[in-house]
């Protein structure tokens, strides 16, 4: 059997850029490594793959030993079908050297039908053009596809006793759309297979193209000659804006005119970078700090949000809460404490978190956070599903101060922020402190995805290891919004 040219991946990076599918193909060893973030994702998506096998119970798989070895899926499908196989999981099929696997193929009443499953709640355009690849090479080797459906996740769905999958998921046909963009995808496999056929490599300059519809995965090759301070580091300017600067010559930010025609948040984070002083507002630095009464809290809340609801009650994608770290002041310059929560696993964590962030936070007028929409998002949400804490979550979501204004506001800004009102990159600018990079786990997305793993998890060394960093985690995130409050406060009072 002839090799394949092209696979779905494959396809969809040529759509983004031909030079993309170039170096993939040519020099893969340059690709940026995979973050923890999206190996998570990637992970995810299996999981609920196979757990929507159970849709159509009794099917054979034929997932290849090896990514290399998708070959021998081609043939035992085929095999399959001919032997008469009504269901199929990971069926792999071939045209014209373009490859694909598809998640389950079911045979009714003699015809063919193809579902794939995302791990979603909205089908976007990609997962469209996904499914019109994988229906252009199906239905030219299984003549009877009658259609290709995507299955994906049924977000409203709310956990009884038992799980019903067919609650859970939802079936959407994408037959018609496949059908109206055929020409296209056509079209596109030529230009794939010509882009690699050349012996040099297709020149694309870096464009708006490198981030949709995915971050590039070649970055760190082709931005590698990007200066320090680049006009990509801007924040409040469209990407059309940052390439029309980069078109004109523009490099850094030092390099745009004074005169351009920006927001004046953007101004402000031109002005830093050319004269290296910071910027601040103490007049509302100090209106802010007024409204802080003693004893203040700083508060963070952590989340995992599984696609499957595991607790009775709560639907795809909830957040539950399971880790919360608070460090108290009595005043801005006493000693901190420290109080921390960390739910068992496997177990509904959610009273038992509600119960001990109260005792928590009660004795605190002021309860800071960075970015509230979250925390406050969360606390609503514990008091809709358990109405007999309503009172006191409402007098603590009351209580919550958004220490993220003062930096969205730019009443403080120095050019080492960079753009970025995150308090992973306000604190090491502000406090000249970089704990977070020495963290095993230090992200919300990581914690998550951590917190998740550990949920199925035998070995109790392992739990408890997980459970520590992401201690680790929580309590450094706090402590940094202590500490860059207080840095503020002494610049501003
Ligand atoms: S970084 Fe941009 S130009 Fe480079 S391969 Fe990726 S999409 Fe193409």
């Amino acid at each position: 059997m002839e090799k394949h040219q092209l696979s779905k991946s494959s396809f969809i990076r040529s759509v983004q850029c031909l030079k993309s599918l170039f170096l993939y193909k040519n020099f893969y060893r340059l690709k940026d490594p995979l973050t923890k973030e999206k190996q998570a994702v990637f992970n995810r998506g299996t999981q609920v793959g196979i757990l929507a096998q159970q849709l159509f119970p009794g099917g054979t798989d034929v997932s290849p030993s090896s990514p290399f070895k998708y070959d021998e899926s081609v043939v035992k499908t085929q095999e399959l079908i001919k032997a008469g196989a009504t269901v199929i999981y990971e069926a792999a099929f071939m045209f014209d050297r373009v490859l694909v696997a598809l998640d389950i193929l079911v045979k009714k009443e003699n015809k063919w039908y193809a579902y794939e499953v995302k791990s979603s709640a909205k089908i976007s355009s990609v997962y469209v053009m996904d499914a019109c690849l994988q229906y252009y090479v199906i239905k030219n080797v299984l003549p009877g596809l009658e259609d290709f459906s995507i299955i994906n996740i049924n977000s409203s769905y709310k956990l009884a006793k038992q799980l019903d999958l067919h609650q859970l998921f939802k079936t959407v046909s994408v037959k018609q759309d496949a059908n109206r963009n055929l020409p296209f995808i056509e079209d596109r496999i030529t230009k794939a297979k010509n882009a690699l056929a050349q012996e040099l490599m297709p020149d694309v300059a870096i464009g708006e193209h490198c981030f949709s519809p995915y971050d590039c995965d070649f970055m760190g090759t082709c931005w590698k000659k990007q200066p320090n301070t680049s006009v990509f580091e801007l924040s409040g300017v469209s990407k059309s804006k940052q390439f029309e600067w980069y078109k004109k010559g523009y490099r850094k930010i030092e390099d745009i005119p004074d005169n351009s025609d920006v927001a004046e948040t953007v101004r402000k984070q031109i002005q830093a970078q050319k004269s290296g002083k910071e910027f601040i507002e103490k007049d509302k630095l100090a209106g802010f700090y007024q409204k802080i009464k003693y004893p203040v809290c700083f508060m963070d809340i952590e989340v995992m949000m599984p696609v499957v609801p595991v607790f009775e009650g709560t639907q795809p994608f909830q957040q539950i809460p399971f880790l919360f770290s608070v460090h108290c002041l009595k005043a801005i310059d006493a000693v901190p404490e420290h109080k921390l929560f960390i739910a068992e696993v496997n177990q509904d964590p959610r009273v038992e978190f509600i119960q001990q962030l109260i005792a928590a936070t009660k004795d605190y007028p002021s309860v800071v956070v960075y970015d509230e929409q979250m925390e406050k998002s969360v606390i609503n949400r514990l008091a809709q599903d358990y109405p007999e804490y309503k009172k006191e979550l409402a007098a603590l979501t009351q209580k919550i101060i958004d220490f993220a204004v003062p930096f969205q506001q730019q009443w403080y800004y120095r050019a080492e922020m960079k753009g970025s009102f995150s308090l992973k990159n306000i604190f090491p600018a502000l406090c000249k402190d970089s704990s977070f990079e020495k963290l095993a786990i230090n992200s919300g997305v990581q914690a998550m995805y951590a917190y998740l793993d550990i949920q199925q998890e035998s070995d109790l060394f392992k739990v408890a290891e997980v459970k520590e960093q992401l201690s680790e985690y929580c309590q450094t995130d706090t402590l940094a919004l202590m500490k860059v409050f207080c840095e503020l406060y002494n610049k501003a009072i």
